[in-house]
């Protein structure tokens, strides 16, 4: 009884920052015309840096580890666990391509890039060009790994060379192919390696304890994210010239989480989606706040085992992984996203280059980190595709200069649909790997 009213006191708590961050975000933003100073912006984000996601981050090296390993143990024997894999594979990318041809059906139908005013492309398009903002240097340094840069990129995070050195640099998916052979290893030698099992599950436990006590930080935390946000982009900015492009996107991920991704979760999951929506609020509220979905993830471990009625054998292993490979907000983002920025400058696209936005869209979004503005980066590849099936290059990269400005903002919405989907993933495949 006393826990359940300390989850709804702590949702109440982080619905109140999300909303008071916003509101507090959009007067600063009003109060300066748009120049909110960098010392006022800066103080709001060292402390939802510092308080929230650095903690988060804490926990997320040593969180993934030993939950791979604890669930991969659990799951046991060898079939079990390669049916167990190929089950959460391809709910993983069939959703994804769901999502992707969601997208491109909407964006053609819509096509939000076709009255664009070619004043503000421009203009948006040289700010890009002669900018040096972090997002703006990853987006020109992602340029030329083309497709095969992106496969290669994918596989050599599955084939770490060093996992602690890519356990020191925060990157997740080295850790989870380490922990993943590491645990079926450590469920073969039997006997020999249960004391070393028993310490992990220790380790798992007090990981998941340190990471109840962060959780009631996240009010603060959103509160002062969200005002760094607002405060910086403006929520009038979801209605200047690239309205119909906000549009789209939001209508795309939202048919995706409330209509598609529910369906999928009744068939194959059994659950009633609103139920466990509920169940998962305070995840999707992270994740909205944080557009991280890695940074969120303790947090989804902990709704989906606690709250959410997953099976711990399932959710240790889904969850760390659908966190860094299964994106549908992402992937219909970038197919979106391409689509319109090739509209915007009349560049008329068949077929053939559709389905190559489709399918290099999905790897776009495995290859993404789980981390703010990921998505516009690896879009880069989508793009470098699509100009090499053309010929040329008709679309110049700086185009994403054009929906530089917003992404953030569309970002919170995209990252809530990664974990949305992680989420739904990780009931479907309880079923199949029940406690
Ligand atoms: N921010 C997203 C996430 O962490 C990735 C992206 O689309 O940029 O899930």
């Amino acid at each position: 009884m006393s826990n359940n009213r300390n989850a709804l006191l702590l949702t109440i708590l982080i619905l109140i920052g999300l909303i008071a961050g916003a509101v507090v975000g959009q007067i600063l933003f009003n109060k300066y015309d748009g120049n909110v100073p960098t010392s006022i912006v800066d103080s709001f984000e060292f402390v939802g840096q510092t308080f929230f996601m650095s903690l988060l981050k804490m926990v997320l090296v040593p969180l993934v580890a030993t939950s791979v390993i604890v669930g991969v143990s659990s799951i046991g024997d060898s079939g079990q666990l390669g049916w167990v894999g190929t089950a959460t594979l391809i709910y993983y990318f069939s959703t994804m391509l769901v999502a992707v041809t969601l997208g491109l059906f909407l964006v053609t139908t819509i096509s939000p890039g076709k009255g664009i005013e070619e004043s503000f492309r421009d203009s948006q398009v040289q700010d890009f060009e002669g900018g040096n903002s972090t997002t703006s240097e990853r987006v020109k340094n992602a340029s030329g790994t083309g497709l095969i840069g992106a496969f290669k990129n994918i596989v050599t995070q599955m084939v770490p060379k060093n996992p602690l050195k890519s356990a020191v640099n925060g990157e997740i998916l080295p850790v989870i192919s380490f922990s993943l052979l590491f645990g079926i290893a450590l469920t073969m030698i039997g006997d020999a390696g249960k004391a070393l099992q028993d310490v992990i599950n220790s380790a798992f436990a007090t990981i998941m304890k340190l990471i109840e006590w962060i959780l009631w930080l996240a009010p603060i935390g959103v509160f002062a994210l969200m005002v760094w946000t607002v405060a910086r982009i403006g929520l009038g900015s979801l209605r200047g010239p690239l309205f119909y492009y906000v549009v789209t996107v939001l209508a795309g991920l939202a048919i995706h989480a409330i209509v598609i991704l529910p369906i999928v979760l009744v068939i194959f999951g059994r659950a009633n989606p609103a139920t466990y929506a509920w169940q998962m609020r305070e995840a999707l509220m992270t994740a909205y706040a944080t557009d991280s979905s890695s940074a969120t993830l303790p947090v989804t471990m902990e709704c989906a085992e606690k709250q959410g009625g997953c099976s711990r054998r399932a959710a240790r292993f889904v969850l760390p992984l659908g966190a860094t490979i299964n994106m549908d907000g992402t992937a219909l983002y970038e197919a979106v996203a391409v689509v319109f920025l090739f509209q915007c400058f009349g560049i008329p696209l068949g077929p053939s280059e559709l389905f190559i936005v489709a399918i290099t869209a999905t790897l776009a979004a495995i290859g993404a980190a789980g981390i703010p503005s990921a998505g516009l980066v690896t879009m880069v590849i989508v793009v470098e595709a699509v100009n090499n099936s053309l010929g040329g290059t008709p679309l110049s990269l700086s185009a994403v200069g054009i929906i530089l400005g917003i992404d953030r903002l569309l970002d919170m919405f995209r990252t809530v649909v990664n974990v949305w989907g992680d989420a739904v993933g990780a009931k479907i495949i309880s079923r199949i790997a029940p406690d």
